[in-house]
């Protein structure tokens, strides 16, 4: 009892953690959730029930074969429908950017993704050659070329398909940047942006710290949700999973074959964010270990209290110490 009140002092753990269908076993990391399940040394009883009913995809467990079979096909996309819009986004012609638009209905959510070419003596400096933005319904909303302002030394051809023609005459990268800043901010000061209720945009990405560094563009953390480092999605507290992974595991379709389109990459996050914020979970007035309303909950209990709680009650009184993107779904 002593171990488990320590653990549970120091493990937040919470509604919003990937959760075992079938033991009920808390998670950090859906990854280690599928070890649980499927991996080398699955829990022999939960194993056997999920090959029976467990969707491979988003790792629920469902009431019958049958149903798994056909929440399954609902849970995992094809790519068929990215490749063609890729190849029509590969038009370039959404270089423009309205703001003011996002006022009344609520906060817009968008994904951003780039494509770098190589610049400095070696080829190693990712310079933004591509950008693309989406809505939450995978509509391009911007999508263009990006003029380096040095010289590329490496156009990384097999995978980005940029030719030096393809730069020269494109958008320079101030104007990128100052067209997808006053976007994001939607009319707002970034001082003033905010993540619930206000107008500027949620933006969704994976390693959007890199995209927005090479663009150099600022953005408050609050509204970033990245998929690289979301708890959740990630290997360890350390390493991030590869987009590309994330999709073919937890949408089950792959991207990222020949030629990259970023529209392929925003698509992928997009579904990535919308999955997690669909997530349904309990919602407490003051969801984050952070929140002053929490800061006691452990320490105001004396030990020999806590010791005498169920492992439900001290459950009850313990909170994320991350902001679960299911709570976007209520601003
Ligand atoms: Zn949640
Ligand atoms: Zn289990
Ligand atoms: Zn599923």
């Amino acid at each position: 009892m002593e171990h488990l009140v320590e653990h549970m002092r120091i493990s937040y753990h919470s509604v919003h953690e990937p959760l075992c269908g079938i033991c009920k076993k808390h998670c950090r990391y859906f990854e280690s959730l599928r070890e649980h399940l499927t991996g080398q040394l699955p829990k022999p009883e939960c194993k056997d029930i999920f090959t029976i009913r467990g969707c491979r995809f988003c790792l629920a467990i469902l009431d019958s074969p049958n149903a798994r079979r056909v929440h399954q096909e609902r849970c995992q996309f094809s790519s068929v429908n990215s490749g063609l819009l890729g190849r029509l986004a590969n038009l370039g012609i959404h270089d423009n950017l309205t703001i003011g638009d996002g006022g009344t209905r609520g906060t817009q959510v968008v994904a951003l993704a780039c494509k770098m070419v190589g610049g400095g003596s070696d080829g190693s400096l990712d310079l933004c050659a591509r950008v693309c933005i989406i809505d939450e319904y995978e509509n391009i909303i911007f999508h263009t070329y990006v003029k380096p302002t040095i010289p590329v030394t490496n156009y990384r051809y097999e995978t980005t398909g940029i030719r030096p023609e393809y730069l020269r005459d494109a958008m320079p990268i101030k104007l990128v940047q100052k067209k997808i800043q006053d976007f994001l901010c939607n009319g707002e000061p970034m001082w003033k942006l905010r993540p619930r209720g206000g107008i500027g945009r949620i933006l969704v990405g994976h390693g959007l710290d890199h995209d927005l560094d090479r663009l150099q563009i600022e953005y408050p953390a609050g509204m970033m949700r990245d998929t690289a480092k979301y708890p959740p999605l990630m290997k360890t507290s350390k390493f991030s999973n590869s987009l590309k992974y994330l999709t073919q595991t937890y949408l089950g379709y792959d991207i990222q074959t020949g030629i990259q389109d970023p529209y392929e990459d925003c698509v992928a996050t997009m579904k990535l964010y919308m999955r997690m914020r669909s997530q349904v979970h309990n919602i407490e007035d003051y969801p984050l270990a952070s929140d002053p309303q929490n800061r006691y909950n452990f320490a105001s209990w004396r030990q020999n209290e806590l010791e005498r709680m169920t492992p439900e009650q001290m459950l009850e009184i313990s909170r994320s110490d991350y902001y679960c993107w299911c709570l976007d779904s209520r601003a």
